[in-house]
């Protein structure tokens, strides 16, 4: 993935487009959290008449500007009914500020879940051999709901701990400059090692993070290659580079533990130690008659009151930044361009008559190597070309180019003459049918993955298909027929069972190219033979680019393309091939065709 550094004031920008749809919630909560930042000085500064109240000599209170004279056991009521509903409103504010951020934190992150989706799903092959799936994984999964967290945690902070810190602070110099001063010193000192310790464990966390990805990538890596790992009795291995990268994890999580239990132990102490500071101070002053007891109560309170949004607030900024950097990764994935640039202007792809061509085609994956050297190849329409060639001589990657799964550095593959990249990527791709060697199914039953991508199709059509492809006979007998849920955790079909699958998905998708991997050497015989006859029922009548391992195949091809070293060497029909001595010939003499 890209490094590139995007402005924090553009992630913020773009943050807000996310927001922007929930605006109006948004608006709302702010107020709620700004209701919350003031009730709560407001309940602290209603300690002062009640104090005052109880420690008063007279029997009678006189309610300020009115001189409305009453009881002081009513006036104790009434106040404590107002500190009731005061805390009553604020529970309410607090309790819709919660869930307003809650749900505009969940909105905004299933939005870029979504987002990150639909721009990975149209990301080329390419891209997902240079970025491994765990770490794109955990993309979209922790950096997401580091952003949810930050969503809710960095507007309350803002507004109503910020709102809570400016309303406390200037009670406390309204009430007596000097204190105020004196608060701030002291809120300072207990802040600045807490700005430190965060600082750590920031960095930490962010250490942390990686490993996570780390961790994710080596599961997805070892759970799908788990056949790899089995056939060469790797488990006790890979249990221990597993348990390896977890400690490496762990380590990381319980060093920023360590540190987390000292920050609290450490402010905890320090925080009492202030507040005994200033019961001596304030203390004093009672005892020195210069405040009331009324006074040193409210103080008291404030001062307590101000160590969570002090500590909130001095917070936010790591806050900020980790939720930034958690952004950027996320934007790196959506600003990550597709290699395959679709043009203005594409026509729809209606027919194909004469021929399917490859013109001067190279290709290089990132910055390496051409694998691909100015590729001729003419396919007639209706005709068979089979490419053979020794291993890692080009041919996945020249079939891969057909359906656009990358596009060429140079040259163009052409269908009747015409650039495939003047048509759109969607109706060429319609026309085309791919039966690769590995098949991949999905976690549903047998008749969606057969009818994957093509529509709704009558359980009498597929069946039909199915027949023909010679799936019909094993999959009646799969538990639920035709409705058996097969992949990850499903029924275990066979390589030549999913092969066949595969066939007849091609069929009902009747397509004019075909494309072709055959299986080599993982097929039983009798599976291998029930390919064969689907595969050629299937090639009947169509224009297929097959990479042949099959004698009858290459028999039976129009034109068979050797190729070397991403170059067609030799190119011709078979027994002309084997008239000439060059690659083609030592390759069947070898029985490796
Ligand atoms: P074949 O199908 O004939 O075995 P490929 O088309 O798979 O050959 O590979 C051709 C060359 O391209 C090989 O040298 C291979 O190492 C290289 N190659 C294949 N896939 C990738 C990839 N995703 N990234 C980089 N190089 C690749």
């Amino acid at each position: 993935m890209s490094n590139n550094k995007i402005s924090n004031w553009l992630i913020f920008k773009r943050l807000g487009q996310f927001v922007k749809p929930y605006k109006c919630i948004f608006i709302i909560g702010i107020i709620c959290l700004s209701f919350v930042g003031t009730l709560m000085p407001s309940i602290i500064t209603m300690v002062k008449p009640v104090m005052d109240i109880i420690f008063a000599s007279s029997e009678v209170i006189v309610i300020p500007f009115l001189k409305y004279e009453i009881p002081r056991d009513a006036a104790v009521n009434f106040l404590a009914l107002a500190i009731i509903s005061l805390a009553l409103l604020k529970g309410v504010f607090d309790f819709f500020s919660k869930y307003l951020m809650a749900y505009i934190g969940q909105h905004v992150t299933m939005d870029i879940r979504n987002r990150l989706f639909g721009h990975l799903v149209y990301q080329s092959l390419e891209y997902y051999s240079n970025n491994p799936t765990g770490q794109i994984l955990s993309r979209i999964t922790n950096d997401v709901k580091y952003l949810e967290n930050s969503i809710v945690k960095i507007p309350a902070r803002f507004v109503r701990d910020g709102l809570m810190l400016i309303i406390l602070l200037g009670m406390i110099i309204f009430f007596n400059p000097k204190w105020a001063l004196m608060t701030i010193l002291g809120f300072l000192l207990i802040i600045l090692p807490l700005v430190l310790f965060s600082k750590m464990l920031r960095n930490l966390g962010r250490k942390g993070q990686q490993r996570m990805a780390d961790i994710y990538d080596f599961l997805s890596e070892k759970i799908s290659g788990v056949r790899l790992v089995k056939s060469f009795s790797m488990e006790k291995e890979e249990q221990k580079e597993m348990e390896k990268a977890n400690k490496r994890f762990i380590s990381l999580v319980l060093k920023s533990e360590k540190i987390d239990a000292f920050q609290g132990a450490f402010i905890e102490f320090l925080a009492i130690s202030g507040v005994a500071l200033a019961i001596v101070t304030i203390g004093g002053a009672v005892i020195r008659d210069s405040v009331t007891p009324g006074d040193f109560f409210l103080l008291l309170g404030y001062i307590v009151a101000l160590y969570t949004p002090a500590k909130n607030f001095a917070g936010l900024n790591q806050e900020l930044q980790k939720s930034l950097a958690a952004a950027e990764r996320i934007f790196e994935i959506l600003d990550e361009k597709s290699p395959l640039v679709e043009r203005s202007n594409l026509k729809i792809l209606k027919d194909f008559n004469q021929s399917l061509e490859f013109r001067d085609v190279s290709y290089r994956y990132g910055d390496g190597d051409l694998v691909l050297k100015n590729i001729n190849i003419n396919v007639p329409h209706g005709s068979i070309a089979a490419v053979v060639g020794p291993s890692g001589a080009g041919k996945s990657t020249l079939i891969n180019l057909v359906p656009r799964f990358f596009d060429p550095v140079s040259g163009f593959i052409a269908i009747d003459g015409k650039d495939i990249r003047e048509y759109t990527v969607r109706s060429l791709r319609k026309k085309i049918a791919m039966v690769m060697q590995d098949v991949i199914l999905f976690n549903m039953s047998v008749k969606d993955n057969i009818c994957y991508g093509l529509g709704e199709f009558s359980d009498d059509e597929v069946r039909k298909y199915a027949e023909a492809a010679y799936a019909d006979m094993f999959i009646k007998q799969l538990p639920d027929g035709y409705d058996t849920i097969v992949g990850e955790k499903g029924v275990k079909l066979s390589g030549g069972q999913k092969q066949r699958i595969s066939i007849a998905r091609a069929l009902i998708k009747d397509p004019e190219i075909l494309i072709l991997d055959e299986a080599t050497s993982h097929l039983d015989t009798e599976s291998e033979k029930l390919v064969q006859d689907a595969l050629d029922l299937l090639m009947k009548n169509r224009t297929t680019l097959v990479i042949a391992h099959r004698l009858s195949t290459v028999r039976n091809a129009d034109k068979i393309i050797v190729l070397e070293d991403g170059k067609v060497r030799e190119e011709g029909r078979h027994e002309e091939l084997l008239a000439i001595p060059g690659l083609y010939r030592r390759m069947f003499e070898m029985q490796s065709i």
